[in-house]
């Protein structure tokens, strides 16, 4: 392979993990930052890795010198060493596109600045208890209370119900910057990959995806009894969204479907995203496929991104025993043809992404009646 560029990549978990599988096909190099032993670099055996924190300046410099292009599989990295470093090497997305994105207030007065739609917020950061009440008399309850940084799957988020909830909430959050979001009645959550070029925006289909405590449990591609006009606007609304941003890549567009059929923007991630595991099996090339390439300028062509055949993606999370996921894995592999994907992890905790399978068919209504027993057996895990 005549391509000698080196990714370095910042965050070595379960994102990395498949970036690098993608990478390994086309022979190209990733160095991975972080701990020894994480899911990304345990399947890549080269003496390029560094070992640390992706939140560490230092080690981003030194990732940096050994390296063609910087990469992210996580946004809550060193932004201001990013920005140092771009000079020297390639940085994708731009640092800047990372620090806003990774503040999530920050991300939402960008998009607004830029005519996207999404749900009202408002700055709650050194407002106490009386800017909880100050919210809850503009945007009546429930609400929710967000953490502006540092927050994935729910961990960052209360719901605010009455002001019954405020030392709860405060309880919850208080030690983190806040602020708070008007109510999203949505009747369903859809999400869109999104790729940026050096030539403009791409989408991969539309996706609906299914959160059991505030974690991403399914994804089914196509959405169910969604039209094909709404999963239109929502690839529209999520390519809106990105092309307000700087800098190449994949990003995940997560959105809510009013019941009045109207569409929010909830949150972008500017990297891979678990909504969008279900493109390795079912389109032509995958996210991870994608990322490389638009980092790499090498050439994506829309049908290159298109849905091959109906899919559902079922996230296999630690839950009742340490071995829950193990479990779910044997039972997956002696009893479907799903593809399972093991991260690697060791450790189980409740509610911690262990791995992911997914099962295509020819109709969506197959997949559903063919992943069914495997949901039952990932609900019996719950305990
Ligand atoms: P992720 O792991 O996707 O990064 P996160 O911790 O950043 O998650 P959010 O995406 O902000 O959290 O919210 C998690 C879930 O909470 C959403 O998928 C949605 O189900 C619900 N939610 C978030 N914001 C709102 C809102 N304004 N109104 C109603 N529900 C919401
Ligand atoms: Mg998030
Ligand atoms: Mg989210």
């Amino acid at each position: 392979m005549a391509d000698q560029r080196k990714v370095g990549v910042l965050g070595g978990g379960q994102l990395g993990r498949m970036l690098i599988e993608a990478a390994n096909r086309l022979n190209i190099q990733v160095n991975v930052l972080d701990v020894a032993g994480s899911p990304a670099k345990q399947i890549s055996a080269h003496d390029g890795h560094i070992e640390g924190s992706f939140k560490d300046a230092a080690k981003v410099k030194e990732l940096a010198q050994k390296c063609d292009v910087v990469t992210v599989e996580i946004e809550h990295v060193d932004t201001h060493m990013l920005e140092e470093v771009a000079g020297q090497v390639t940085v994708e997305p731009s640092w800047k596109t990372l620090r806003t994105i990774k503040d999530k207030y920050a991300q939402k007065e960008h998009l607004k600045q830029y005519g996207v739609d999404l749900a009202e917020s408002i700055d709650l950061e050194g407002k106490g208890t009386e800017g909880l009440k100050e919210v809850g008399i503009k945007f009546g309850y429930p609400y929710m209370l967000k953490s502006k940084t540092e927050a994935y799957d729910g961990k960052g988020n209360f719901v605010v119900k009455s002001e019954e909830n405020f030392d709860a909430a405060i309880k919850a959050l208080g030690g983190r910057p806040l602020y708070a979001e008007k109510w999203a009645d949505f009747s369903m959550e859809l999400a869109v990959m999104v790729v940026k070029t050096k030539d403009g925006v791409l989408s991969f289909p539309t996706v609906e995806t299914v959160h059991e405590d505030s974690i991403c449990k399914l994804t089914y591609t196509p959405p169910r009894n969604v039209s094909s006009a709404t999963s239109q606007r929502a690839q529209d609304l999520a390519k809106k969204a990105i092309a307000a941003f700087e800098g190449k890549g994949v990003f995940g567009v997560e959105m809510f479907l009013l019941k009045d059929d109207s569409l929010l923007i909830n949150e972008i991630a500017p990297r891979p995203h678990n909504s969008g595991h279900y493109t390795i099996e079912a389109c032509p090339i995958s996210q991870y496929d994608a990322h490389l390439r638009a980092i790499l300028d090498i050439p994506i062509q829309p049908y290159q991104l298109r849905l091959k055949e109906p899919a559902i993606m079922l996230n296999i999370l630690g839950a009742a025993t340490p071995d829950s996921d193990k479990k779910v894995a044997q039972y997956a592999l002696e009893n479907s043809d799903a593809s399972i994907h093991l991260y690697g992890k060791g450790d189980s905790r409740p509610g911690r992404k262990m791995g992911h399978l997914t099962l295509t068919r020819p109709t969506l209504r197959e997949a559903e009646r063919a992943i069914q027993p495997l949901v039952d057996f990932v609900d019996e895990q719950k305990g």
